[in-house]
């Protein structure tokens, strides 16, 4: 599918006046038509919630935006609980699904009332040991160990993965959690990442479905709610066929009818914990080409670089780059865009067919809302760059200001060694 930045070259233009390259910015409409057709997917469900994964935009403009549209947060640490509170989340609108938690942040998601999804059959006692009790409503991670196979070669190891329980542990878990005054449980499980086909969803759900039957049969308690976590992917490349949240929800509903509703457990509510799916395709990262060099290869260098964007450095991702303004044109040269790291991995894109480029000619880089600013670094002593949201009224507003050189100085010993250039 061809991929089309949700800006045009005229309004970038006016958006760089005020507001220097790089920056990432953010489509609030698309976030929200997003957000509709998720829920209209799972509104066969009454109890569904989404539950969005903060770690992948941990932004307060956009947590707002979500609650608005009726999602909580998913959280994993004492930051992203705070961000969620901060936003006026409470309650079971929070999920706190933590692994290898630090001290203090059962409790800490205690407070807030959230819902705490437990990594491990250890962490009951830490929960009780910090809270002072269980509470009422619980959940479980659920490891089923070996290889999750989706379809066409989409895979993934649960077994090498450090997260979930086992099946035995699991049933230990409820009937412990249960003695000790939970009464509503639920299960989780995350098997695969950016999945990008329709059958991820359905066929987790069937193994979690499934274990909530054999739970039932083994403890003679039923899950109330069944989490099924992040992992539905999006098409970076435009070869690649998009998800359809449609037949995904659907796909769900017919294995909830054929394995929890004969069961005896048709009021279980569905949560959804996605991160990438939300928000990846409503983010770009904008950044000027400001050097060109000719040597073995053809470079572009960009004001942005990987501590704006790491994906392409850390695991080789692809992310489709529009030149703006030249939609139209023919891509026939070839580039490495590059970033000014002393790093040769720094590089948003490796051998990449791009209409001919000139300096200053500004690049849209996609699919960045998602683990894009989220995962953003230092190195090189490198900012951060300013976030921007586009709104619905076509008016643009800076949700993050860019980093300064006084944030980056201010862990110091002593910063005020830093004063001249403060
Ligand atoms: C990262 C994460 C998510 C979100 O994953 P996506 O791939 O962004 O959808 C959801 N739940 C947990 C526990 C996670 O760690």
């Amino acid at each position: 599918m061809e991929k089309r930045p949700f800006v045009t070259k005229q309004q970038l233009e006016e958006i760089v006046r005020q507001y220097p390259t790089p920056f990432h910015l953010y489509d609030e409409k698309g976030i929200r038509e997003n957000v509709a057709k998720l829920r209209e997917a799972f509104s066969w469900n009454p109890g569904f919630k989404e539950y969005f994964a903060v770690k992948a935009t941990p932004n307060p403009s956009i947590l707002n935006i979500l609650k608005e549209c009726g999602c909580g947060t998913d959280c994993s640490s004492a930051t992203e609980l705070m961000l969620s509170d901060a936003v006026g989340l409470s309650g079971k609108e929070i999920m706190f699904s933590s692994n290898n938690t630090p001290v203090g942040e059962f409790k800490q998601a205690g407070d807030l009332g959230a819902i705490i999804n437990l990594d491990d059959i250890t962490h009951i006692s830490s929960v009780e040991e910090e809270l002072g009790f269980i509470p009422e409503t619980i959940s479980c991670r659920y490891n089923p160990g070996g290889v999750f196979e989706v379809s066409n070669g989409i895979m993934d190891n649960p077994g090498e993965a450090k997260y979930g329980m086992t099946f035995d542990q699991l049933a230990d878990a409820f009937c412990i959690l249960k003695e000790k005054g939970a009464k509503e449980l639920g299960i989780h499980a995350f098997l695969a990442s950016n999945t990008v086909t329709n059958d991820y969803y359905p066929m987790l759900a069937k193994v979690l479905f499934e274990t909530a039957v054999r739970l039932k049969e083994k403890t003679g308690i039923g899950p109330k709610f069944i989490n099924l976590s992040g992992g539905v992917g999006v098409a970076y490349h435009p070869d690649q066929k998009p998800n359809d949240i449609g037949i995904i929800g659907k796909g769900v509903q017919k294995v909830y009818e054929e394995v929890l509703t004969p069961a005896g457990m048709g009021d279980a509510a569905i949560y959804t914990e996605l991160g990438r799916f939300m928000l990846a395709p409503y983010g770009c990262l904008v950044t000027k080409a400001i050097h060109e060099k000719h040597t073995y290869k053809e470079y572009i260098g960009v004001d942005a670089c990987a501590v704006d964007l790491m994906r392409p450095a850390m695991y080789g991702a692809y992310h489709h780059i529009t030149v703006a303004g030249k939609e139209e044109a023919l891509c026939d040269h070839m580039y490495d865009v590059t970033g000014s790291l002393c790093e040769n991995n720094d590089k948003f894109a490796v051998d990449r067919m791009l209409p001919e480029i000139e300096m200053g000619d500004l690049l849209v880089i996609h699919d960045t809302g998602a683990h894009g600013y989220s995962m953003g670094y230092n190195y090189n002593g490198k900012l951060r760059s300013a976030e921007l949201l586009l709104k619905e009224d076509g008016t643009v507003e800076q949700i993050r200001r860019a980093e300064t050189y006084q944030d980056y100085f201010a862990t110091l010993k002593d910063c005020r060694m830093m004063k001249k250039y403060l």
